[in-house]
């Protein structure tokens, strides 16, 4: 299935959460492509540091606002939009605990009001979710089939089901209102512009390997992830962008790995004489993740292309400069 490139040159894109780590990469990418890139982002989680390089740009803007409350009065934010990004949400662990109620407004109201913007202007609507969306899945690997295993109350909940909740929002405006609409689950993914102290495993590693300090390892260090390098999210992404399917679709790697693995391979790429350490594992922490990725396949063309060695070598590079 090959996809044909339908946004780029002369489309308005509006790209909430694009300070973020994904976001910035997407802003990075449409812009490339020749769109006009409007961010939306109030820096909760993100920085205005992740897309200094874009300020100058004649067809980048970057508008500091929340996306729960109604969007402001903008002059670029009057015309209509020929599709609407949203990436807005606090994503780590660490923020599930310290941002309950943000994450559990972006998923939901931010989700309902850009969804009533996409069909006033007849914009093309794609949603983040995640993979966090199947919980501590009982099938491995996940296939977009699969309904998930997900802890209504638990800590990872306000993530998990804002998610479920945007997703829900997402088909209903498209059945209710003929929303032209896709679902992304993405896979953990990592790369340039993660914050060292997100709280997410990848950077957390890499900053301590970098210190010298012990890699703390959450429980025993068996539980696995299929990490996915930020440039191949962004590229599964625009297919999906420039299909025309609901989706839900993975996005991701299949290569799977232990966390102690993965601290190890951390170590070792970053000439690290740090060690793991095992620590308490956090509640409702899902045993396995890896994507099927059959149906991206299918539907969209996509191949990840980067594997975990080149990803990470290049992610240490980043942080190391920093
Ligand atoms: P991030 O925290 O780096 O980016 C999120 C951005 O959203 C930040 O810039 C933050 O300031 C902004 N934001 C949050 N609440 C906002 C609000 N109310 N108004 C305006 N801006 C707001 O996280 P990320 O890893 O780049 O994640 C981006 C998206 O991808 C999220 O929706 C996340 O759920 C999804 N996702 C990411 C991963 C991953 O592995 N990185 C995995 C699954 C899903």
């Amino acid at each position: 299935m090959v996809v044909a490139e339908r946004y780029g040159e002369g489309h308005r894109i509006l790209l909430t959460g694009g300070a973020g780590f994904v976001g910035s990469h997407l802003a990075d990418a449409l812009i490339a492509r020749g769109a006009r890139v409007v961010v939306i982002d109030n820096f909760l989680t993100g920085s205005k540091d992740n897309v200094a390089h874009l300020r100058e740009h004649p067809r980048f803007t970057l508008i500091e606002a929340d996306v729960t409350e109604p969007l402001p009065a903008h002059e670029a934010l009057a015309a209509r939009f020929d599709a609407i990004m949203h990436f807005a949400s606090p994503a780590s662990p660490t923020d599930f605990a310290s941002l309950p109620v943000e994450i559990l407004r972006v998923g939901s109201v931010a989700t309902l009001q850009l969804l009533e913007r996409a069909v006033a202007d007849g914009a093309r609507f794609i949603q983040a979710s995640t993979s966090e969306a199947y919980g501590d899945p009982l099938v491995h690997p996940q296939p977009e089939t699969y309904w998930g295993n997900v802890n209504p109350i638990g800590i990872r909940s306000v993530y998990d089901e804002a998610k479920r909740f945007s997703e829900a929002a997402v088909m209903g405006y498209h059945r209710g209102r003929g929303a032209d609409v896709g679902i992304v689950r993405i896979f953990n993914t990592y790369g340039e512009r993660m914050r060292p102290d997100d709280g997410r495993a990848i950077p957390t590693f890499i900053s301590q390997a970098l210190r010298g300090e012990p890699i703390t390892v959450h429980g025993t260090g068996t539980q696995t992830r299929s990490i996915t390098y930020v440039s191949d999210l962004v590229r599964g992404i625009l297919l999906l962008l420039d299909s025309t399917d609901t989706g839900p679709v993975n996005c991701g790697t299949e290569h799977e790995m232990t966390m102690l693995e993965l601290a190890e391979s951390i170590v070792r790429l970053s000439d690290s004489t740090s060690r793991v350490a095992l620590v308490a594992r956090t509640a409702d922490d899902p045993e396995r993740r890896r994507p099927d990725l059959t149906k991206a396949r299918e539907l969209l063309g996509y191949e990840p292309v980067v594997g975990p060695e080149e990803g990470l070598a290049r992610t240490i590079a980043y942080f190391r400069g920093r």
